[in-house]
């Protein structure tokens, strides 16, 4: 199965992919915390990143498409994966579709998970204080939810125009939201 999890910051996706990943045997793949270990790691992709990342706008697609082309042609993502966080602009979803047509696959599901931006910014502050991400400040955080709603939101569209996306509700606790997950990559 080849799934991509949509969704504003702090509506779950880390969490509901990794329990999928677990679940299906596919590779959770998240631009986010790839480019969080080369933060870290301090290697030239994450200086080139980081400054975006901590303003809270996006990282320049032609940086984040090689870096996901790099990532998909790895062997464990030959049998399916789930991304988390990509595609997130309007140019992503081409070059995704590029990089697919190209490996003869094509995505089976987009699973969006929604909730209200109240709850998302209540989340994100706590996550902020048990973690310490540098992009969760309040100021910052505020900014992400602005260049999801720009830039992200538009993609539900082309994802429901093609029949791919399936809307799960994301503010029940986290075992419900993963079983009505399984039941949307099921049917
Ligand atoms: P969240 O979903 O909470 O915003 P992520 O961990 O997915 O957090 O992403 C953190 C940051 O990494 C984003 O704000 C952005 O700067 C960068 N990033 C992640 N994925 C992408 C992407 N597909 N395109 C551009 N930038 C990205």
């Amino acid at each position: 199965m080849r799934i991509v999890f949509m969704g504003p910051p702090g509506a779950g996706k880390g969490t509901q992919a990794a329990l999928l990943s677990k679940e299906l045997g596919i590779p959770h793949i998240s631009t986010g915390d790839i480019f969080r270990a080369n933060v870290s790691e301090g290697t030239p992709l994450g200086k080139e990143a980081q400054a975006f990342m901590d303003a809270g706008e996006y990282v320049p697609d032609g940086v984040t498409n090689s870096m996901v082309r790099d990532r998909l042609t790895h062997d464990d993502a030959r049998p399916g994966f789930i991304l988390d966080g990509y595609p997130r602009t309007v140019e992503q979803v081409a070059e995704l579709d590029a990089m697919l047509r190209s490996a003869g696959t094509a995505l089976d599901r987009v699973i969006e998970l929604t909730v209200d931006v109240d709850v998302v910014v209540g989340r994100l502050v706590k996550r902020s204080a048990d973690q310490g991400r540098s992009d969760d400040t309040e100021d910052v955080l505020r900014r992400r939810l602005e260049v999801y709603a720009e830039q992200t939101a538009p993609l539900i569209e082309v994802y429901l125009d093609r029949e791919l996306l399936i809307q799960v509700d994301g503010l029940g606790d986290i075992a419900a939201v993963t079983a009505a997950i399984l039941i949307a990559v099921s049917v």
